[in-house]
């Protein structure tokens, strides 16, 4: 195809995400396009920095698993709820079958559905540990994801450790209607018994989306709110503010940087430094003495 009719092509079916290498090297799968920069990108060279552009510092969206891996010791994570699979309850059926939707899913991603969680540790610290994965419908919280950050919550209540959730959604699952959106009454009643009784800490990290019933739960109940650089975090999106007040929104909107200028999250953290930050934050809300401490000997 020649490259002008291939250009034409791609710009009217959006094909954009997707880098193209030099045209002398038809390997697709070696290279990405930074959204943000426009640089094109080795795979092995991004995944090497964390899926962050070395060039202006975008942060890709990474994978639940990913996330864990990054954030944790490399001993000792032991993953829960794995085969925990949602059911078509209500047979809903929008451009195609929840049933079918959620088979076609589980299929391409080889997830049962959108989330880690795991017991582990972090700088030495035993912590329980929720990651969202958007590539299965868009990290939606139906009534799995709900029941999964649950047992999160209530293992940390239980082993009396800090808890961490890593979000990353679209919000509540609307296919499973009102058993998707009772998961925010239910997360946060589980969050509530793990700060009044258990009384441990929980840090609620903000990653590119979080909106809609998730940003309105428990993403945003953390006693640290922190937020990856450029993240987007509202409930409903731009566009539909935009429609319903009917104004213009001002610059940078819903981005983490827009929030915390509003006193909405407590810090930015990249994610090259986010697990040193979220060891220090552990041993100061816990009271952990710290890795040096630790490691000092005794008197
Ligand atoms: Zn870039």
């Amino acid at each position: 195809m020649p490259d002008d009719r291939r250009r034409w092509f791609e710009q009217s079916k959006g094909f954009e995400a997707r880098s193209r290498p030099p045209a002398r090297d038809d390997t697709p799968d070696l290279w990405t396009r930074c959204p943000s920069c426009g640089e094109t990108l080795f795979n092995e060279t991004l995944a090497e920095n964390g899926h962050v552009c070395p060039s202006c510092s975008h942060h890709f969206r990474i994978g639940a698993a990913a996330r864990i891996e990054q954030l944790c010791d490399a001993d000792g994570v032991s993953f829960h709820d794995q085969t925990l699979r949602s059911v078509d309850a209500l047979r809903f059926v929008d451009s195609k079958p929840y049933g079918k939707r959620l088979r076609t899913t589980v299929e391409r991603t080889g997830m049962n559905e959108a989330f880690r969680s795991a017991s582990a540790t972090l700088g030495g610290l035993p912590v329980e540990i929720c990651a969202f994965e958007f590539r299965f419908m868009g990290g939606s919280m139906g009534s799995v994801v709900g029941e999964a950050v649950t047992r999160t919550f209530e293992r940390a209540a239980d082993r009396r450790v800090p808890a961490i959730v890593v979000s990353a959604s679209g919000g509540a699952r609307m296919q499973e209607g009102v058993l998707s959106l009772m998961q925010m009454a239910k997360t946060s009643a589980a969050l509530a018994r793990l700060k009044d009784d258990a009384r441990m800490p929980y840090i609620s990290v903000l990653t590119h989306p979080t909106t809609g019933g998730v940003a309105a739960s428990f993403s945003m109940l953390g006693d640290l709110i922190v937020a990856e650089p450029g993240a987007l975090i509202g409930f409903a999106g731009p566009r539909v503010i935009k429609e319903t007040i009917g104004q213009d929104l001002p610059e940078g909107f819903q981005t983490a940087e827009y929030l915390l200028e509003h006193g909405l999250i407590d810090a930015i953290v990249p994610r090259a430094t986010m697990r040193p930050f979220l060891g220090r934050v552990l041993r100061q809300l816990t009271g952990a003495p710290s890795a040096s401490d630790a490691a000092a000997p005794t008197a």
